[in-house]
């Protein structure tokens, strides 16, 4: 490989060849044969008219046609025949090509004037030192690639890199295990995406290298559950039955089947020395907190700590709440612990939490940073965990007693989670599904309403907000944007002008202060402001009781699992709640999206359709899983994939332990390459 060569494929990060090998084809083009440009080509081409080929030669000579339509043609030959290729309005094209070059011309060629001409056709140069021999209908891989360095010249690098390579690329994976899943050795895989024979070969090639990429994965949580259970210890917490009666006699309602039967699972984990590791996963209004409420109050029982992590102020805030008003009368002692209590009332959180002081702390993730000490703490419950990573698990273990002992972690889904994303990005976790609703509670009911129908939903809004119920109006964007979707200021002006005049209406977006936004949410929540006009982050758990009302504008513009999060916020006291979808015109797509949201009200149901519609990057949000991403495999697509590999990594970890087999040195310094850090391996104990 020549210098220039070498920096062009530094530009697509490709540093090494290993780097090159794992830069795979995005997808594969079946070529009509490639011919040469000779009189027997053209004398046949003359005969069949108007056929797809593929031309190779020289570019022989250029010229630029201006007039109403500016053209190029260029002949392209070989020896004394020569084809004429015609680009109609290209002017970048000329730039492309000049005299001499060569390269393959690909399109539907016919006579014409005497020529046999291609207009408009696929250009690709080729030549240099690695031109490729010609193809017989082939099925060439098509890379990713950039100006500088097309495909085909990356195709020539591989290729020629390929035989050198394969033999020494080393199988890491057992032979048994490869044999019972019956997968290609991984040179062979190599090889088999690089240069196919077929699309059949093409993908056995493929699967293979999403079954190391998901092993690599699943092993690692494998890893940190055996690690997690064999290396360190929790307080064991036995939930007697008379505890198990104190708790529930303390609730102000009556556990729901669900909550009972999460609340038993819960309890059997936390009466072992091995650390709870679990996910509780339900609809917005499930009842998940009363169920970590009811976890939190066993580790008390014991004379240990518990603490309640939330992602916002604001959450923390009602979460203390609603802990208060369930123990008031109690002798339990609950804290609040964020970033903004002033330095004194700080002080004594502090010092309660290392003195045993405080029984439950409420907070962010400020009780996260090294200042944090508890005395005894048996059970930390992680709050909406789409918004935390697999560190902040981390850092919570870090904050039990010392030496091996660790809290056992319950962490709650603001959001069902996909059964593939809870298995490949949360593996580690058990889990728990809260499924159906709450007594009393009924489905708010849906709408999906064309955006010049709005005036009538306002002035429909506007009689609910006279009846004294409460209305959120979520808009996607903060500022006036470029595309046109409607914001929070101009939205709320435009409301308290027009339709909504005379309504208290509050506005509140993620450029305010965490003080602001709090003040905001404290005058809806008591009342003294009849609209909320906000963008998606009221999306989060946050509980007011008399909004009945939710409308969204530019509905297209989110996400399955977030509207279906925003349509939770109301209804949530007794009152029946409506949402309403505000849509622009819009794709069949979209608008199939939004009907599945109006017939169903199965949080599970959408999140899957969302997944499946959307990819799991959109579904997190911009990583916010906090591990490396999936490279080959696909989760939608690989599910099946998925769970083989889980099986093999868990059966696997299960019989060799923490993978120190010396036959296993090599993958293990793959996984702890990828996931270490992300998942604290290794530094447990
Ligand atoms: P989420 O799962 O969204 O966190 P919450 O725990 O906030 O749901 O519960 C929603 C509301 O339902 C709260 O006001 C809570 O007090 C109430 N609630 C929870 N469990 C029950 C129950 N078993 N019976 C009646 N109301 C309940
Ligand atoms: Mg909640």
């Amino acid at each position: 490989m020549t210098a220039p060569v070498a920096r062009r494929l530094a530009v697509l990060e490709l540093r090494t060849v290993g780097d090159l090998f794992k830069h795979l084809p995005i997808r594969y083009e079946t070529e009509a044969a490639e011919e040469g440009v000779s009189d027997a080509l053209v004398a046949s081409a003359a005969a069949a008219p108007e056929v797809t080929r593929s031309l190779r030669g020289e570019i022989v000579k250029l010229r630029m046609i201006p007039g109403r339509r500016p053209r190029i043609e260029a002949l392209l030959g070989e020896g004394q025949t020569v084809v004429r290729l015609v680009w109609f309005n290209a002017s970048w094209m000329a730039k492309k090509l000049h005299p001499g070059m060569r390269g393959i011309a690909r399109g539907r060629a016919k006579v014409r004037q005497g020529y046999l001409e291609m207009v408009n056709p696929k250009w690709e140069t080729i030549g240099g030192e690695d031109e490729p021999t010609p193809d017989a209908g082939r099925l060439r891989p098509i890379y990713g690639a950039t100006e500088e360095l097309p495909s085909s010249r990356i195709e020539a690098v591989v290729r020629s890199a390929l035989p050198r390579v394969i033999g020494l690329i080393v199988d890491p994976l057992h032979e048994a295990l490869r044999a019972r899943r019956g997968l290609p050795l991984l040179a062979e895989a190599y090889r088999m995406v690089h240069d196919p024979s077929t699309l059949v070969e093409a993908e056995r090639g493929r699967t293979r290298l999403a079954y190391d990429e998901l092993l690599s994965l699943q092993l690692a949580m494998a890893m940190r559950r055996w690690q997690v259970r064999h290396l360190v210890k929790a307080h064991p917490i036995e939930v007697t039955p008379a505890i198990d009666a104190r708790i529930r006699s303390r609730l102000p309602f009556d556990l729901t089947r669900a909550q009972s039967g999460a609340c038993s699972e819960i309890a059997a984990d936390l009466a072992r020395t091995m650390p709870m590791n679990r996910l509780l996963q339900g609809d917005v209004g499930s009842g998940k907190t009363a169920v970590c409420v009811y976890a939190m109050l066993a580790a008390v029982a014991h004379g240990h700590q518990g603490v309640l992590v939330a992602p916002t102020e604001i959450l923390a805030q009602q979460h203390l709440k609603t802990v208060e008003s369930i123990l008031h009368g109690s002798k339990v002692r609950v804290a609040l612990y964020t970033g903004t209590l002033r330095a004194a009332d700080r002080a004594t959180v502090l010092a309660g939490m290392e003195s045993g002081g405080f029984d439950i702390v409420v907070g962010t993730h400020a009780v996260l940073t090294k200042e944090v000490r508890f005395k005894s703490l048996a059970i930390a419950v992680i709050d909406e965990q789409h918004r935390f990573g697999v560190e902040q698990r981390a850092a919570i273990r870090a904050k039990g007693t010392g030496g091996a002992t660790v809290p056992h972690t319950l962490v709650m889904a603001a959001t069902p989670i996909p059964r593939t994303l809870a298995l490949s990005f949360f593996g580690d976790l058990d889990v728990t599904s809260l499924k159906g609703r709450l007594p009393g509670r009924t489905a708010p009911t849906t709408r999906v309403v064309p955006s010049e129908k709005a005036r009538d939903v306002y002035s429909w809004v506007s009689m609910k907000v006279r009846n004294g119920e409460q209305a959120f109006v979520v808009v996607p964007a903060i500022e006036t944007s470029v595309r046109g979707l409607a914001d929070v200021a101009s939205h709320a002006d435009a409301l308290g002008h027009g339709p909504l005049a005379g309504a208290r209406i509050g506005r509140l977006h993620g450029q305010l202060s965490s003080q602001e936004r709090e003040q905001v949410m404290e005058s809806f929540r008591e009342g003294s402001l009849d609209v909320l006009v906000a963008t998606v982050m009221v999306e989060v758990g946050v509980d007011v009781p008399n909004a009945t009302v939710m409308v969204v504008e530019h509905a297209e513009q989110f996400g399955l699992a977030q509207l279906h999060q925003l349509r939770g916020r109301v209804g949530r006291g007794g009152k029946p709640g409506t949402c309403i979808f505000i849509t622009e015109p819009t794709t069949a797509l979209a608008q199939k999206r939004l009907d599945a949201l109006a017939t169903s009200d199965d949080g599970f149901a959408i999140a899957e359709l969302d997944l499946s519609l959307r990819g799991p990057g959109e579904f997190f949000g911009q990583r916010q899983s906090g591990l490396p991403d999936l490279k080959v495999a696909d989760l939608a697509r690989d599910f099946a994939l998925l769970m083989e590999a889980r099986a093999d990594a868990e059966a696997w970890v299960g019989t060799t332990g923490d993978l120190t087999d010396p036959r296993d040195a090599l993958l293990r310094r793959k996984v702890l390459a990828l996931y270490a850090d992300t998942l604290g391996l290794g530094d447990i104990g």
